[in-house]
């Protein structure tokens, strides 16, 4: 091989053992085709190996495998006698030849098999690189893939006319199964990146999915559970309650005259302050606990407790509405501190079905409303009537 140097002795294989060799060839060529098209062209420890037993086969002291990258040939495989020694150290980079001016270069631009049977009177050969690479005959057959050269098959003898025209075309059968498999290699590698594509694909369907149904149940302005979620989580906590006889209740809790909030300050402020007391209400409760944002202004809170819940509801009541009375800045330019009220309705459990305790929850808001707003009021049956205009057209359940 052009480039590679020889150190020590070098031993050819007796005529006899060389012409049993020979024989064994076609055999070889049809093991070398199946060997090769299920290994892994990658993997340089298995085709180092059939390139070994093809190597014998021709009765050759060199055999080699050049791939070619560009305007250059990489030399990746290799076989050698055991006396043929390359003067480059095991495991360094790989020889990179030019395919101009080299003859790997003039099999792969000719698709041509080439035999030189003396470098030293073969014109067409770079005499310096023969005598570097300490070699004096040598054939070479290109590898193809869909139609092109991708590559070059060769052997080497430091001996003049150590291979012939029949050698030659041993060669090109060989060629002809090492290009099957790499041609089965690459559609492999094809077939590996189409499958990371796909998975790749997959996993962006699965986070979408899971975002869609995230977005499904979630406000998109705070990212607290919507009215689906929250008439769903109360469903399961009042399952829960008659199993368990648990306590429970909800809080509706409704920011006043929150329209003068945009009116003045502008809808963007009024997002801003609604993100910032989902943040509070969060902030105010246990881990357990849920909150939602049922629409507007506003959110509720679903308790339950192995005691009466009342006295829990008060007290998260209480703590809600001072969360709301602490001053907002808002981020904007030249903002000062805003002060909010908010009234909560509180509905204690156990109740028929969710829809029923929300309903309650909502009369005793409206009651907290009409009585001045700024407090908490626990629903009681005599208020159902005084509400029935405030519920108009809504449907809890
Ligand atoms: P009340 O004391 O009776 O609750 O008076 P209010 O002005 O807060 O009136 P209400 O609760 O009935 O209406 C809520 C207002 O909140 C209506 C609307 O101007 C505003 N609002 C509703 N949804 C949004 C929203 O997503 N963003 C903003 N910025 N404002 C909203
Ligand atoms: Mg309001």
């Amino acid at each position: 091989m052009t480039g590679d140097r020889v150190a020590g002795e070098v031993t050819r294989p007796s005529p006899e053992a060389a012409a049993r060799a020979k024989d064994d060839l076609l055999r070889t060529t049809v093991d070398l085709q199946r060997e090769l098209s299920s290994a892994d062209f990658d993997d340089a420890e298995i085709v180092e190996k059939i390139i070994d037993r093809a190597r014998l086969a021709m009765g050759a002291e060199q055999m080699t495998i050049g791939i070619v990258d560009g305007d250059e040939i990489v030399f990746r495989y290799l076989s050698r006698s055991s006396t043929w020694q390359l003067a480059l150290p095991p495991g360094s980079a790989p020889v990179r030849i030019p395919v101009d001016g080299s003859m790997s270069g003039l099999c792969v631009r000719t698709g041509q098999v080439l035999l030189v049977r003396d470098s030293e009177t073969d014109t067409r050969v770079n005499r310096v690189a023969f005598r570097t690479g300490g070699l004096r005959s040598r054939v070479c057959a290109p590898l193809f893939h869909e139609g092109a050269v991708v590559g070059i098959l060769s052997i080497a003898s430091p001996e003049p006319d150590a291979f012939d025209g029949e050698d030659a075309t041993r060669l090109e059968l060989i060629a002809g199964a090492v290009s099957a498999a790499y041609g089965h290699a690459i559609d492999l590698a094809e077939k590996r990146a189409a499958l990371d594509d796909l998975a790749t694909a997959v996993a962006e369907l699965e986070r979408q999915g899971a975002e869609l149904a995230f977005q499904a149940l979630h406000d998109g302005l705070t990212g607290l559970p919507n009215r689906t979620l929250i008439l769903d989580r109360a469903e399961n906590m009042l399952a829960r309650a008659r199993r368990g006889k648990l306590s429970t209740a909800v809080l509706f809790v409704d920011i006043d005259q929150f329209k003068n909030i945009n009116d003045n300050f502008g809808h963007q402020v009024g997002d801003e302050l609604l993100q910032a007391l989902a943040v509070r209400f969060r902030n105010e409760l246990r881990a357990g606990e849920t909150i939602g944002r049922l629409g507007g202004d506003e959110f509720v809170v679903l308790l339950e407790s192995e005691a009466d819940a009342t006295t829990l509801a008060t007290a998260v009541a209480d703590r809600l509405l001072d969360a709301v009375r602490g001053p907002f800045t808002p981020h904007v330019e030249n903002s000062r501190p805003l002060f909010l009220t908010a009234s909560v309705g509180i509905a204690l459990g156990p109740r028929d079905d969710a829809g029923a305790l929300l309903r309650d929850a909502d009369i005793a808001l409206y009651a907290a409303k009409a009585a001045g707003r700024d407090m908490r009021i626990t629903f009681s049956p005599e208020m159902g009537d005084a509400a029935v205009h405030r519920l108009a057209g809504d449907n809890y359940r």
